[in-house]
């Protein structure tokens, strides 16, 4: 006789469990995001003992009648898709129509559920997957899922749980995600016996994230305004440039609503922070993206906390524009400290055209908790044509101080102490000099003498076969020479003082996480122009004395965005006089 047997359902639904139901966190996940596909406008979340003892999710949505009641304790019993096309473009959260059966196969579960046009509803009570019983209920219109004893039939899953603490933690931090992508329900928190939050709906996402997390998170964030990039759009928050923590717990992604975890979508953003945080620590976020359904495969994980991107190089892109366009438009007043700056409730209103006045003159510009401009930020706007003189007196009245561990450019200004970094000022001057260039044409490059031949390896080669014209656009004019060789002809010319080794690779690198973009669009052309800038800025030397230092100041102040790289670093840093004086007081 043979050995396979098929699993009665139970088995298959507990094998199942261990999969979609890890912890009390996951249950809260899976029955929230029923509530929310359900319609629901009001959801409450209450658990005792970190959710092992009880959950119960409680909501307003559609309900359902009794057949679908009692089918949706069968596996794969799903209202939501219905063909393999559906799958393609699934809107709901869910869809496996496996959650339900996983949960009640290793728990005590009691489902009371009614639709608004039944006269009564119904109420079902199983125990480890087994329905104990069906009965009518008088339930107001809407779901109420019991977990009692979770995992009470399972002791090897019970084992893995953790400390109540911190399962409490988790399902709280769950609640908290689904609250933030659904700022529009009402949602409460009950633990214990004690409530938690209470958070009135909102169609504003940062009222939610305040009220969650309090002034002082929000306060840590810049808003990044609705971008659409190859069909992406992106939206939310990022941490201002220097504000990290050592976990990525207030790193929140959100693709079409869905949370969910991406290297994708974390690396970018810990990336553009080179250089302004430390290794180690990631910089808060809560970001939107939105796109074709069909973009992205919901189907890769059972809890469906990972997708999977048709074009991660895209994805990749889109986020690390959306950050550093954030930090660009924001007005960084000379030290980045989170007192000062734009109110991140009120996006900035400074716009791109607007080019920046001196530094005095700066802090007024910043719009601060109302929305009402100083009239000093109004005359400033409506000065026409933009105020440049402006720009150049702040360099001719400052004077040079000299420069600090051959990394700091130091000048005096009205009293006022003003700290450039050398290679991040370089990379914002050589950033928009590049953009520019490439806006009518391909970077310069400076032909070699001879042409160099390097090895590398061949799938780096095939790289650089392929991407050609973006090679030559930067500058590097390369082609693969027989087997394992490269041979180089032109070099960018601003970094024709490089080893060409040197050159080649860094370029490959930066520019590899276009993906597959061969046509040089406007993204393309600003990627491009920062890794070329990045490079170049890498190889320069340190100015030889004040002429050239105060080169630097006069490039950099005639910049469309002076304060911060391409990449969202701060490329100066001031301390105005009444800063100096604060940090001197008892
Ligand atoms: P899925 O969400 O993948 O469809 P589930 O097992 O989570 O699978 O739920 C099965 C079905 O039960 C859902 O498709 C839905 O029709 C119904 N359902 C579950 N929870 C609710 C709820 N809170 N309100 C209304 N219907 C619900
Ligand atoms: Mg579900």
């Amino acid at each position: 006789m043979g050995s396979i047997t098929v699993l009665p359902d139970i088995l298959a639904s507990q094998v199942a469990a261990g999969e979609v139901v890890e912890r009390p966190a996951s249950v809260v996940k899976e029955l929230v995001e029923n509530s929310i596909d359900a319609g629901a406008s009001k959801i409450t979340v209450e658990f005792h003992r970190g959710g092992t003892r009880l959950i119960r999710v409680t909501d307003n949505g559609c309900g359902m009648d009794r057949s679908d009641a009692l089918l949706c304790l069968e596996r794969h019993a799903t209202s939501k898709i219905r063909s393999t096309d559906d799958l393609e473009a699934v809107l709901t959260l869910g869809f496996r129509g496996e959650a339900l059966p996983s949960i009640a196969s290793v728990s005590r579960f009691m489902l009371s559920t009614r639709r608004r046009e039944d006269e009564s509803g119904t109420k079902i009570e199983a125990f480890g997957g087994q329905i104990k019983g069906v009965q009518e209920s008088g339930e107001a219109p809407g779901t109420i899922i019991e977990v009692a004893e979770l995992f009470f039939n399972v002791p090897a899953r019970r084992k893995f749980l953790r400390g109540e603490q911190t399962e409490s933690a988790n399902l709280l931090q769950q609640v908290q995600i689904l609250a933030v992508s659904h700022p529009e329900i009402a949602f409460s928190c009950i633990r214990d016996g004690r409530e938690v939050f209470r958070l009135a709906p909102t169609e504003d996402t940062a009222v939610r994230l305040r009220d969650l997390h309090g002034e002082v998170f929000l306060k840590k964030l810049l808003p990044v305004r609705s971008i659409e990039i190859h069909g992406i759009r992106v939206h939310g928050w990022i941490a201002r440039p220097g504000e990290g923590r050592t976990d990525r717990t207030q790193q929140m992604f959100f693709v079409n609503g869905r949370m969910i975890r991406s290297p994708v979508l974390s690396l970018p953003l810990r990336e553009a922070c080179d250089g302004v945080l430390a290794k180690g620590l990631h910089p808060p976020a809560v970001l939107f993206f939105e796109m074709d359904p069909a973009a992205v495969d919901c189907n890769v994980h059972p809890a469906k906390r990972e997708v999977r991107f048709r074009d991660p190089g895209l994805i990749r892109a889109a986020a690390l524009h959306a950050v550093t366009s954030a930090w660009e438009t924001a007005a960084p007043v000379g030290d980045f400290s989170p007192r000062v700056g734009a109110d991140p409730l009120f996006p900035p209103i400074i716009n791109k055209h607007w080019s920046p006045t001196p530094f005095s003159a700066q802090r007024e510009l910043v719009p601060v908790a109302d929305l009402t401009p100083s009239p000093a930020a109004e005359s400033a706007r409506s000065a026409e044509p933009p105020s440049c003189i402006g720009l150049q007196s702040t360099s001719s009245t400052s004077r040079f101080l000299g420069i600090l561990a051959r990394r700091y450019l130091l000048f005096e200004d009205q009293e006022s102490l003003m700290m450039l970094e050398i290679r991040a000022a370089r990379e914002r001057v050589l950033y928009e000099r590049f953009l520019s260039r490439l806006g009518s044409g391909d970077l310069e490059s400076q032909r070699l003498l001879l042409p160099q031949v390097l090895e590398m390896s061949p799938a780096d080669i095939a790289w650089i076969d392929a991407h050609g014209p973006m090679l030559r656009a930067a500058g590097l004019f390369a082609e693969s020479f027989g087997e394992g060789s490269l041979k180089v002809d032109a070099v960018p010319a601003d970094a024709f003082a490089l080893p060409v080794e040197q050159i080649v690779e860094r370029l490959v690198d930066e520019l590899r996480f276009l993906g597959d973009t061969p046509s040089l669009n406007n993204l393309g052309r600003e990627a491009l122009a920062a890794s070329v800038s990045r490079l170049v800025a890498a190889g320069a030397a340190v100015p030889s004395g004040e002429d050239a230092a105060r080169m630097i100041l006069v490039d950099l102040l005639s910049c469309r965005l002076p304060y911060v790289t391409p990449k969202g670093r701060p490329t100066m840093i001031q301390f105005p006089p009444g800063e100096l004086r604060r940090r001197f007081t008892a």
